[in-house]
């Protein structure tokens, strides 16, 4: 079922931006999925992703050309991130790491040396980045963090540990987000930079096929010239960041969604119990209205937002709607599509489990559903019921 044929959605889409998630969709359904179940259940991110999703200009999708860009809409990205989680949310959490997370706070608040030195091998997948914000012990209160960076001659003096960095185990540089004595600032950290190590962590039974680890910071040294010097507004950088990878997650998570609406509906199209198709069943087809109903209206409010980005009148408000939305639905969806496969739901073989185990992170990275809860909350009272 083409969800956006439902509303007429697709003819609000431009040729450029149709012509982009028709690539994605075929690149996902011929090298993605095939690799999924194994990738998965071995627990590895398949290194090729990130040469082909570079190939085709996925990699800071919406930057300038001269940066390695490809100058893309904002709903061009939330189409490419729906088409990659259709995949899988492993692949998605890649690309938004690179994209938002990275690329985007060197372009933001990096100098145009730092532009030049590192995006366009970054656009290339030559260099790949992580984004150290959360900690052990600062998660949804990232004010709280402990990492340092100390003034030193020519540089700084780091010392901390950053915890469930996405791709930081394979990474050659991460954005580390420290407190100075004036305030949280972002560095660019090198592999090689003595003092710099990113163990991975193991036993994840979410998000399998994609790579986590900590950053550990032991006294590295990290030059004045790795300091992003426009960070200097404190936490509103990094959060900044983060409302551009959260644009990406509403959309990306309803393809996960969608990719589970697939499978269900036409499994029950085919499977027979008590002589009929399931789907056929009054019960079954309650869910599966309520399904593509939540899909469609998740739709509507993502395809909207990424309007007003792209005329710069979104809000992190906004995005914060729009990422709890996507994320309560589609784990909402994800499961009541498990349930519908019967015992077939719980094996890899049909993708709903895997789908279903992702969105448990999705749901719970950049910003939990109780952390867009209270910002909701706080737009609508002036009340700050965060602490
Ligand atoms: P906590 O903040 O301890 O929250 C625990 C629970 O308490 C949650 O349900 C939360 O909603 C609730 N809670 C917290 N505060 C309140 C409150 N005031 N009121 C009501 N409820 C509250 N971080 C990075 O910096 N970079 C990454 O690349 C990255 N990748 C990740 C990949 C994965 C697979 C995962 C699982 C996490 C990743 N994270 C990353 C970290 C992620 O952003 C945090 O896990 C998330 O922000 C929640 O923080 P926490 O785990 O410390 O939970």
């Amino acid at each position: 079922m083409n969800v956006e044929d439902f509303l007429l959605l697709e003819t609000q889409l431009t040729d450029e931006e149709r012509l982009i998630r028709d690539t994605v969709q075929k690149y996902v359904t011929k090298e993605v999925l095939p690799l999924m179940e194994s990738s998965y259940e071995a627990g590895e991110f398949p290194r090729q992703f990130i040469k082909q999703t570079a190939e085709l200009g996925l990699l800071g999708l919406t930057l300038p050309s001269e940066y390695g860009g490809a100058e893309a809409s904002s709903v061009s990205y939330g189409l490419v991130c729906r088409e990659l989680e259709r995949g899988d949310s492993g692949l998605r959490s890649f690309v938004s790491v690179q994209s938002s997370l990275c690329m985007y706070p060197i372009f933001r608040f990096g100098s145009e040396e730092q532009r030049q030195k590192y995006l366009p091998k970054m656009a290339a997948g030559e260099l790949i980045g992580c984004f150290g914000l959360t900690e052990p012990d600062a998660g949804s209160d990232p004010s709280s963090m402990r990492t340092t960076a100390k003034k030193v001659d020519g540089g700084y003096r780091l010392n901390g540990a950053k915890m469930w960095i996405t791709n930081a185990p394979f990474a050659d540089l991460a954005i580390v987000w420290a407190k100075t004595e004036d305030g949280i600032r972002g560095f660019i950290v090198e592999r090689d930079f003595d003092g710099f190590s990113t163990p991975e962590i193991k036993h994840k039974l979410s998000l399998r096929a994609s790579c986590t680890g900590e950053i550990v910071l032991e006294d590295v040294f990290v030059p004045d010239a790795n300091l992003l010097p426009g960070s200097e507004r404190g936490l509103s950088a990094p959060l900044s960041c983060l409302t551009q990878a959260r644009f990406g997650i509403a959309w990306g998570a309803m393809g996960a969604a969608e990719a589970c609406f697939d499978i269900a509906t036409e499994y029950l199209i085919n499977r027979k119990q008590f002589n009929k198709p399931l789907a056929g069943f009054q019960l079954v087809q309650a869910e599966l209205a309520e399904m593509f109903s939540e899909i469609t209206k998740a739709h509507c409010l993502n395809l909207q937002l990424g309007r007003l980005k792209d005329q710069d009148k979104a809000t992190h408000v906004m995005v914060s709607m729009a990422k709890r939305n996507g994320c309560h639905h589609a784990l909402d969806i994800a499961r009541r599509c498990r349930n519908l496969l019967g015992g077939n739901g719980i094996s890899l073989e049909y993708h709903v489990i895997r789908h279903m185990t992702n969105l448990e992170s999705v749901f719970t990275y950049e910003g939990t559903h109780n952390v867009h809860t209270l910002t909701l909350g706080r737009h609508i009272t002036g009340l700050n019921a965060f602490a």
